[in-house]
């Protein structure tokens, strides 16, 4: 599909990758056959319908006074390691996605934000194994100490010139970068009763 907010490297998937040897439920043996568009397994013996969905994350253009962006280097044995990504991560289930955001930035790059609002949301089926439903948030530096944790292995505020000789690891990031730097992003404000939190 050629929307901006729709990026898949995959072609056509069906979740095999996914498929379980045996229902998490009750352990009894689930079926091995090539699973269809919209097929999913299910137990035989307890009904339990492996449901297969995308997983929900944010990410977050964080803003320097002058303009810049931060952007952080993927450790060498991560997914698309070596390569450049926004700051961010997976939803916790015990989490609103703004929390996530406040403790995804905080663990990968020490600092504490003030998050604006949201930019935009992204499909991103990168392969039969992974595909996240993305909240991209935009943000300011409140305070702590930068300095890259967690998967990230170097951090880097970037200018337009910088962010064009940069490989990102996932395309949307680097769609929505674009974006940003050619001024033209749209801000849905974060609720402050929700920022207050
Ligand atoms: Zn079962």
């Amino acid at each position: 599909m050629n929307l901006f907010q729709v990026f898949s490297s995959s072609g056509e998937l069906a979740g095999n990758n996914k498929r379980l040897n045996y229902c998490p439920k009750c352990g009894a043996d689930f079926p091995g056959k090539e699973l269809g568009k919209f097929e999913r397994q299910s137990c035989d013996k307890c009904g339990f319908v492996h449901y297969l969905n995308p997983s929900p994350g944010i990410t977050i253009i964080m803003r320097s006074p002058d303009g810049k962006v931060l952007i952080g280097k993927r450790s060498e044995n991560a997914r698309y390691g070596n390569k450049w990504c926004l700051p961010g991560g997976y939803i916790e289930y015990e989490e609103s996605f703004i929390e996530t955001a406040h403790r995804e930035v905080l663990e990968e790059t020490g600092l504490k934000i003030r998050i604006e609002g949201i930019v935009n949301v992204v499909s991103n089926h990168l392969d039969d194994l992974h595909h996240t439903i993305v909240i991209v948030l935009i943000g300011d530096v409140l305070g702590g100490h930068q300095e890259p944790r967690d998967d990230l292995t170097e951090l880097k505020w970037i200018d337009s010139n910088l962010h064009f000789g940069t490989i990102y690891a996932f395309e949307a990031d680097k769609k929505i970068i674009d974006c940003y730097f050619a001024g033209n992003m749209k801000i849905l404000p974060i609720d402050d009763r929700i920022e207050k939190i």
